[in-house]
């Protein structure tokens, strides 16, 4: 093999289906353990115009809303929108694109292991047996031990739900509603509502001591029943425990590469990830079938790296002001620039706003003891 990929996931199958769509001669494999796909969540970001967008997007909106006590802000974008793939639709594409390439081969129920040096390639362990490949792309998910290093987790629970009357605003996505911040926790509910009667309803909370996401199930289901009553038939359940921040651990060795979460694919302060790890995988494949050589792990602009350290310090030195600096942040950004902010593609402008909105104590003192920890040689810790 060329070039295998440890993990079949939103990661592996990215670069898969890039693979898939480019012409070329190397060999790819994709070393998967599920046996089948299932829809097991749904990946949600922001875009301006929809140009390309494979899969097409089950459903976008063109506003949404943050709100916290008494403060309640909704965007009207004029350009960009809120878009939600469904991840059913996102494994049928890539399934589908891998079936039509001679190059790529997905190998399901089957679990890789050690990775070893051996003779010019490397050799993957799995339980079908060893494989060799001269590339190694691991997008297996980083261990709950690196999990739990994280300065910070974004834990949710939550439930699609369908109701038989009209109990929802399809047009408004609601990202973080009812914030409030307690117990060291910051708590909010994020509705993606898919007509009147059919909606996800999710728990979310940003916590430095992580518990199961299951945690969340009880307070997801009071959401529910305080928003459709009693009568609401649950269709499917997600969770998610994802870690904001984690620590670098870059591959010593250039043809070994990881990628997806446990690399920087999730932007720390925020939790998104999906366009983060599209934009990967094109990057990478067009590297591959250019140089023959896969390009290098996630890397963020430095200017963007040291905003996100700083706002994820002032969020996890101080979790209790976090409700406020979002309602701040939202009210300080229209709807477009918010979009943009969310996306990384802020202009220096959109982060002046962003500056200048935030309480400047708080963030100072963040600012001071990252740079600290930087003239100290320290990966900065949150
Ligand atoms: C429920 C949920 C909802 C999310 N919603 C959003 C969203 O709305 N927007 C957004 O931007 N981000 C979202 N995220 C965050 C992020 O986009 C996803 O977690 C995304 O799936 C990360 O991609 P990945 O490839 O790194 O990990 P995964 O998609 O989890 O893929 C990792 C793969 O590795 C496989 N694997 C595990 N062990 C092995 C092994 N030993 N050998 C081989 N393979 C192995 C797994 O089976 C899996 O298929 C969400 C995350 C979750 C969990």
């Amino acid at each position: 093999m060329d070039v295998i990929i440890l993990g079949g996931g939103c990661a592996g199958l990215a670069l898969a289906r890039e693979m898939s769509l480019r012409t070329h001669n190397l060999r790819v494999l994709v070393i998967e353990p599920r046996k089948n796909y299932a829809e097991d969540r749904t990946w949600c970001f922001w875009m301006a115009g929809s140009d390309g967008l494979r899969p097409a997007s089950r459903m976008q909106w063109d506003q949404w809303r943050l709100s916290s006590g008494g403060a309640s802000i909704t965007h009207h974008p004029q350009l960009w929108r809120y878009h939600m793939v469904s991840s059913a639709d996102y494994y049928a594409d890539a399934l589908s694109a891998i079936g039509k390439s001679g190059r790529v081969t997905l190998r399901l129920d089957t679990r890789a292991g050690t990775v070893t040096a051996d003779n010019g390639c490397y050799r993957v362990e799995t339980t079908a047996g060893p494989v060799r490949g001269r590339f190694i792309i691991d997008t297996r998910p980083p261990s709950l031990a690196r999990i739990k290093a994280a300065p910070l987790a974004q834990l949710f629970s939550g439930l699609e739900v369908r109701v038989e009357r009209d109990v929802f605003d399809p047009r408004t996505a609601t990202l973080m509603g009812n914030m409030t911040a307690e117990g060291g926790r910051l708590s909010f509910d994020y509705i993606l509502p898919f007509s009147p009667r059919h909606a996800l309803i999710e728990r979310t909370v940003f916590t430095t001591a992580p518990e199961e996401p299951a945690t969340l199930d009880g307070p997801c289901l009071a959401r529910v029943e305080a928003l459709c009553g009693s009568g609401a038939s649950i269709v499917r359940q997600e969770r998610g425990w994802l870690p904001m921040g984690l620590p670098d651990a870059p591959s010593a060795d250039g043809a070994v590469i990881r990628a997806g979460l446990s690399v920087g694919a999730l932007r720390p302060s925020s939790g998104y990830a999906f366009k983060r790890i599209q934009r990967w995988a094109s990057v990478c494949a067009d590297s591959l079938v250019s140089s023959g050589k896969p390009s290098v792990e996630f890397a963020d602009p430095v200017a963007l790296r040291v905003m996100d350290q700083v706002f994820l310090r002032a969020m996890t030195h101080s979790i209790g002001g976090a409700p406020g600096d979002f309602v701040r942040i939202a009210r300080a950004l229209n709807g477009d620039r918010f979009a943009r902010f969310m996306s990384d593609e802020a202009t220096r402008a959109d982060w002046l706003k962003v500056i200048a909105a935030l309480p400047k104590t708080r963030y100072l003192a963040a600012t001071v003891s990252i740079i600290r920890a930087w003239s100290q040689g320290r990966n900065a810790p949150c």
